[in-house]
């Protein structure tokens, strides 16, 4: 192992050369799956206050194998290169993994939101839009934006507007870029779509009773101790679901203020309204500060889930973690460095690429929701339930019994846009999980579980580019 450090691209072609080793494809094709297919570095200017600033962005589409690509819009000021072309890579295989027919892509913005005002934002997303445009780097069948790290809802509604307003009549331009507020054509569920993917495939992890005993944990997800990095979109839902619908318990949250924790438990709703107010997660009532903001890595918990950036656990601090798992809710928090030590301590990470792959799911509702132009469960919502009430009444008139109003509602509900959506994740979520979990029992040289996961999406871009022809 060297000494210098890796960056994100290397490690994550570390990983995809190790698992691809591990299958039979042909050298060339194995390397069309690994390159970047298209960089745009683009470098334009904006008018912040009285004088101008020149900004530096990315859009890379990783695989033109399938149309469109599809990938996030990371605003923050260590945007580059290398990072962007790993993160765009990582789409296309968490694409394969869940059956989401899309190319990897990934778009960054070198700026840090904090530093600007609402309006300066704006501008930098609406040229930005613009730049995107005159490319053909952004289109509805061409490729397709969603938030990352540093954007969310109000930035999409800001890119599907610019796009709309230079694309007028195009029928299907909502489709542009997805995670919109529902407002604007958006999908209801898609905000927490992320961290409620985290929290489905951790459960289905834990649903099998021999795998928790290997890994000295009881089964489910309850009582489960859990320490998130980052308090943003990704970390807070994963932390809220995991509590509400799964009875973990986070003991510990670090933020760039620094990390908290107390072993019986934080409250995450309650934290985000402290933070709000506050500014900070320090001071949090019933919570201790730790000395540095780092020692969140080797917190004694059942799970750590970073959920902030990449690079996050690497070979300086892996040793210190004393998780069972490491939960990879943010893309590529843990150097290809950092997991051989980890992995030789039998710590488990459950991969980037599948956990949080809940987001792009759901964007892909969205974007059928708008190509079909019609919300989910319209149609079917009233039939649905008339049939159930029929069901219901039949029933009660041959046994002679009749059900609570409570028990009526909860059986004759017809399905809502958003329950429609968590059960379209759910399954997502458990049937990947299957997948990769056979490939990481059934053969012997798989290792571990990323490339288990790996192995998987490999081979689903190749027989793709083998029914393009392009491999025959
Ligand atoms: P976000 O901007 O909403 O939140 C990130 C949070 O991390 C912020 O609150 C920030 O203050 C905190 N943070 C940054 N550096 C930190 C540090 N050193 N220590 C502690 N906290 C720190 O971003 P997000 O959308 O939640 O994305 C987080 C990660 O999840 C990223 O890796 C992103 O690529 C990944 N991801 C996001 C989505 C999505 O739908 N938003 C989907 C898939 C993957």
């Amino acid at each position: 192992m060297s000494t210098k450090q890796a960056s994100f691209y290397q490690s994550v072609e570390r990983n995809f050369d190790k698992a691809a080793a591990l299958t039979n494809h042909p050298k060339g094709l194995l390397e069309q799956i690994k390159v970047c297919n298209a960089i745009y570095q683009m470098n334009f200017p904006v008018k912040i206050g009285n004088s101008y600033q020149v900004i530096e962005a990315y859009r890379v589409q990783h695989s033109h194998h399938r149309l469109p690509t599809k990938g996030g819009i990371r605003f923050s000021h260590l945007v580059n290169q290398d990072e962007v072309m790993a993160l765009a890579s990582l789409m296309t295989y968490k694409c394969a993994l869940v059956d989401v027919p899309f190319g990897g892509a990934k778009g960054g913005v070198c700026v840090s939101p904090r530093k600007y005002t609402e309006e300066q934002l704006e501008k930098i997303t609406r040229r930005y839009t613009v730049e995107l445009v005159r490319k053909n780097f952004i289109g509805p069948g061409i490729d397709v934006p969603a938030p990352d790290y540093g954007t969310g809802s109000r930035e999409m509604a800001w890119i599907v507007d610019t796009y709309q307003q230079l694309k007028n009549g195009e029928i299907d331009s909502a489709a542009c870029v997805t995670g919109k507020p529902v407002s604007q054509n958006g999908i209801r569920g898609r905000t927490e779509a992320t961290g409620r993917g985290v929290f489905y495939g951790l459960k289905e992890m834990l649903s099998y009773p021999n795998d928790c005993k290997e890994m000295g944990l009881s089964p489910g997800i309850a009582g489960k101790t859990m320490v998130i990095q980052g308090l943003g979109n990704v970390g807070s839902y994963t932390g809220t679901i995991s509590i509400e619908e799964g009875d973990a318990k986070v003991i510990g949250v670090s933020e760039i203020e620094g990390t908290i924790y107390n072993p019986k438990g934080i409250d995450i709703k309650k934290l985000i309204k402290y933070r709000k107010e506050k500014g900070s997660i320090i001071g949090f009532p019933g919570t201790k500060k730790l000395e540095n903001r780092d020692d969140w890595v080797g917190m004694e918990c059942d799970i750590l889930v970073p959920a902030a950036l990449e690079s996050q656990i690497n070979k300086k601090n892996a040793k210190k973690v004393k998780a069972k798992i490491i939960a990879e809710a943010a893309n590529g928090p843990v150097t290809a460095d950092a997991e051989e030590i980890l992995l030789k301590k039998g710590i488990v990470i459950v991969p980037d690429m599948y956990l949080n792959a809940g987001g792009v799911t759901v964007s892909y509702f969205e974007w059928l929701k708008n190509l079909s132009h019609v919300r989910y469960g319209r149609i079917e919502k009233r039939f649905d339930q008339n049939a159930y009430t029929n069901l219901v009444s039949t029933v009660e008139k041959l046994t002679g019994k009749t059900i609570s109003k409570r028990e009526r509602t909860l059986l004759t509900k017809g399905p809502e846009e958003v329950d429609l959506v968590r059960s379209g994740l759910e399954e997502t979520m458990i049937t990947a999980y299957g997948q990769v979990r056979e490939i990481y029992k059934r053969k012997k040289k798989v290792k571990d579980l990323r490339s288990a996961a790996f192995i998987n999406a490999i081979n689903k871009v190749a027989s793709d580019y083998m029914t393009l022809g392009v491999f025959p």
